[in-house]
């Protein structure tokens, strides 16, 4: 085999990654480096339910932080939930540093709070995205900051530390320096980016992923593969980064169909959660491409659920870019399944047909209109999927392009 030419590169990634099943209770002891305050964003009721977060809670008290409560949420975040959130967090600041002024006066307390996002990708995103703001001197809405659609505001100060516990096992947002936020009036979905926004702790505990129903598990996971494949063939693709991709698909390819199966899988579950988090860091540093960028015209003009989208766009994605990128996507293959093919076409070929089936085997719909999508809702789907994934697909796709692809997907 040839060696691929090596291009300069930057390589991100958050400072502090803790890996393992039941590590959820040294969340306290992790914590303790951040600050004395944690800031709560919750993203499953089920959690609260099965004890986990008082788990949580309990190994933060232990290590004397006081825990406030800011947000929870269920659903994709919106504009107005991450204003919602800067508010209240701002207001809970303001309280403590006009009552540190009469008790200590030489006290620093604006160091003592961090956010603790528990949850799927859409609380981790909240909680990176009002992390972000709440320390700008600007008093602007998350819409002003957006990519594409915002005012161009940036992040110029540094926002408070972020301590990241994903729960779905698929999102990997906690290693990526964005938050995406939805609008549907009117409706874009957009990222907050900024370097600055890595969480600076990631604990990943694949034990919390347990009780994420099937359904979900497939959609999240399918996200994770998307990203793995999507961010390695990318135009930005940088070689730390599809390293860390090839590992991730490997096990991700191997676990879902069981993850799906089996919730209480431990193997499956630690696959998927490692995976995840490959996915996340791998994208950070080399992009995504068109599954993602039509993803997001989904989710808000038919509210298709993040992971769902990517998983129907996938295999379509993958046959478009075919042409421009068989070479990465035989090396990806050999490194994922190890396997002898005569040539780098049947190498490409089998990549497709395997993910194909991958998402038959877990129930992913191979139409738009299974999803709800209307056929007349096409145009504007395909006008809106341009932006930051787009600009990463390896094919150069016009408007007419896009368009006719997904009336052949509808
Ligand atoms: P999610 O966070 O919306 O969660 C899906 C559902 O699962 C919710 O109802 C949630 O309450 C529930 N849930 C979460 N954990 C659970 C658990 N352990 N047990 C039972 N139920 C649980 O879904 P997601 O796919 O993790 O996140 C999607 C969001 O993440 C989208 O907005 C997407 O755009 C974003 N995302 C961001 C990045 C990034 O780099 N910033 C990357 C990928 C996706």
């Amino acid at each position: 085999m040839s060696i691929a030419e090596l291009g300069p590169y930057d390589f991100l990634s958050p400072p502090k990654i803790v890996f393992g099943w039941g590590r959820r209770r040294e969340a306290g002891a992790l914590a303790a480096t951040l600050g004395r305050r944690a800031l709560l964003v919750e993203g499953s009721r089920t959690l609260r339910q099965s004890g986990a977060i008082d788990e949580i809670l309990v190994s933060l008290t232990s290590a004397g932080i006081e825990t406030v409560a800011v947000a929870a949420i269920s659903h994709e975040p919106e504009v107005h939930d991450i204003d919602r959130t800067v508010a209240a967090i701002r207001e809970l600041r303001t309280g403590r540093r006009s009552s540190a002024l009469l008790d200590e006066p030489t006290g620093d307390t604006n160091g003592d709070d961090f956010v603790l996002a528990v949850g799927g990708g859409s609380a981790i995103d909240l909680a990176k995205a009002a992390a972000a703001l709440v320390t700008q001197n600007e008093n602007a809405s998350v819409g002003d900051y957006l990519e594409g659609v915002g005012r161009g505001l940036q992040i110029t100060q540094p926002p408070l530390p972020v301590m990241a516990m994903p729960t779905t096992g698929g999102t990997g947002t906690e290693a990526t320096k964005n938050a995406v936020i939805s609008s549907y009036h009117p409706p874009f979905k957009k990222s907050l980016r900024s370097e600055r926004m890595l969480p600076r702790i990631v604990l990943v505990d694949p034990e919390l992923s347990v009780s994420v129903p099937p359904a979900i598990t497939a959609w999240t996971g399918m996200d994770a593969i998307t990203q793995c494949i999507e961010s390695y063939i990318s135009r930005r693709a940088k070689p730390v980064a599809q390293a860390l991709a090839a590992e991730g698909l490997r096990r991700a390819v191997g676990a879902l169909v069981e993850a799906v199966r089996d919730g209480r899988s431990r193997t499956a579950r630690e696959a998927m959660s490692h995976a995840a988090l490959l996915s996340g860091m791998a994208l950070a540093n080399s992009g995504l491409g068109m599954a993602h960028g039509v993803a997001a015209a989904l989710g808000v003009h038919a509210r298709v659920p993040h992971g769902l989208a990517c998983a129907v766009m996938l295999p379509a994605a993958l046959a478009t870019n075919r042409a421009v990128c068989e070479l990465l996507l035989a090396r990806l293959a050999r490194c994922v399944w190890d396997e002898f093919w005569p040539s780098d076409a049947a190498a490409a070929a089998a990549m497709i047909e395997r993910i194909d089936e991958l998402c038959q085997a877990v129930g992913v719909p191979r139409q738009l209109r299974e999803l709800g999508v209307r056929r007349e809702q096409l145009p504007k789907i395909a006008r809106d999927s341009r932006g930051n994934s787009m600009d990463g697909n390896p094919r150069t796709l016009t408007d007419d392009e896009l368009l006719r692809l997904l009336e052949d997907l509808w």
